[in-house]
């Protein structure tokens, strides 16, 4: 089998507003081969910027564009062409959005080897460790407390979720406001686990310090991003000196990062997206990284039912996951874009699919509708 076209299909809801849902958009990654199989990836990142990394021509040996690269290949040595791609677009590609593009192939690329041996992604990568793996909510932070109540109501009515997750939104404006917001997500979450992911809009540490002091009488279940990611020394002294356990990782690629977050950041939790830190491939090594340090992989996911096929691959084959992030937010591609949309059982678990590959199949209808590229 040989891979005969990488297609980057822009996907784009009528209108994106400026708020922290990376829902709104996708770059759906299409990988074709001679023998009529074809991979499905997607990439969290800027869409048209993810197209041009795949398309565009090579300037020389070490700049070469990702398609230029796969073209030809067997798209089942997954692990080598990763090598290959990062090697021969070394010069863009190290971090950040080359790695994005990357990812939506690797995924794409273990699609294509598990439908041509009629198996699901997380036999090819070690074997299940689990069939169905809990739900969490993970929703913007709404403004008032009358906003919080309502929108657990929603989401209580129909879901048993595992816990929730409140983040961005009306966080970081100021310290009164952090301590007040989540007290009233204790309240309106009760007993269930609670989740604040700041969006890594604090800057001082010492703010920091006593808005997590306050949140420790909250039981926080873990604190999600309180820094920008590149500011791992204040992860670090955050880490020593609370007892709540620090989550990071949705921006990173690769391995490297993870590993300075990890030995300096100090956090608990690490939260690699497989549509951006380097796909299943990385992900499966960042899951072993975190295992060898005592440390949960709890996967970023908060884009399309694509992304969620990759992510739940993964938790079945690792040890060390114990919750999936449901993307709550309601845009027309995160609950439409594939058929057969993930759903929450009664008990608030996400059973992982048996199918070949990632398990998903896209509605072509909802794609043509909101292709922009
Ligand atoms: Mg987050």
């Amino acid at each position: 089998m040989k891979i005969t076209d990488v297609e980057v299909v822009v996907v784009r809801q009528d209108e994106v507003k400026m708020i922290g849902d990376g829902s709104q958009d996708t770059a759906v990654i299409l990988v074709h081969t001679d023998e009529g199989i074809t991979g499905i990836g997607e990439v969290d990142s800027s869409p048209e910027v993810v197209k041009a990394i795949v398309e565009t021509p090579a300037s020389h040996d070490q700049c070469r564009g990702l398609k230029e690269i796969l073209i030809g290949e067997d798209p089942t040595n997954v692990e080598y062409l990763w090598h290959k791609m990062y090697h021969y677009s070394y010069y863009y590609t190290r971090r950040s959005v080359g790695i994005h593009a990357m990812s939506g192939i690797d995924i794409a690329l273990w699609d294509i080897t598990g439908k041509k041996y009629g198996l699901p992604v997380s036999k090819l990568i070690g074997g299940k460790f689990r069939d169905s793996i809990p739900a969490y909510c993970s929703v913007l932070m709404p403004e008032t407390k009358e906003e919080i109540d309502a929108l657990v109501a929603h989401h209580k009515a129909d879901c048993n979720y595992h816990g929730y997750k409140f983040g961005w939104g009306a966080l970081g404006q100021n310290e009164e406001k952090d301590v007040k917001l989540v007290e009233y997500c204790r309240e309106a979450v009760g007993d269930n686990r609670l989740m604040i992911d700041i969006g890594m809009r604090w800057t001082d540490y010492k703010y920091a310090l006593r808005v997590s002091k306050e949140y420790e009488k909250q039981k926080i279940y873990w604190l999600e991003e309180p820094f920008a990611p590149d500011r791992t020394p204040d992860f670090g002294r955050l880490a020593d000196n609370i007892s709540i356990s620090l989550a990071s990782g949705e921006e990173f690629g690769t391995m490297y990062e993870f590993q300075d977050m990890l030995d300096n950041g100090k956090v608990d939790i690490v939260q690699p997206d497989m549509s951006r830190c380097g796909g299943i491939t990385m992900a499966k090594k960042i899951a072993d990284m975190a295992y060898l340090r005592g440390k949960k992989l709890i996967p970023h996911a908060f884009k399309t039912g694509i992304l969620i096929g990759a992510t739940l691959q993964l938790i079945a084959a690792i040890p060390n996951a114990d919750m999936l992030e449901y993307c709550a937010q309601e845009t027309v591609l995160s609950k439409n874009l594939v058929k057969h949309h993930f759903k929450l059982d009664k008990d608030g678990n996400v059973t992982i699919p048996d199918l070949p590959g990632i398990g998903v199949e896209i509605n072509e209808e909802i794609l043509n509708k909101y292709r922009r590229a």
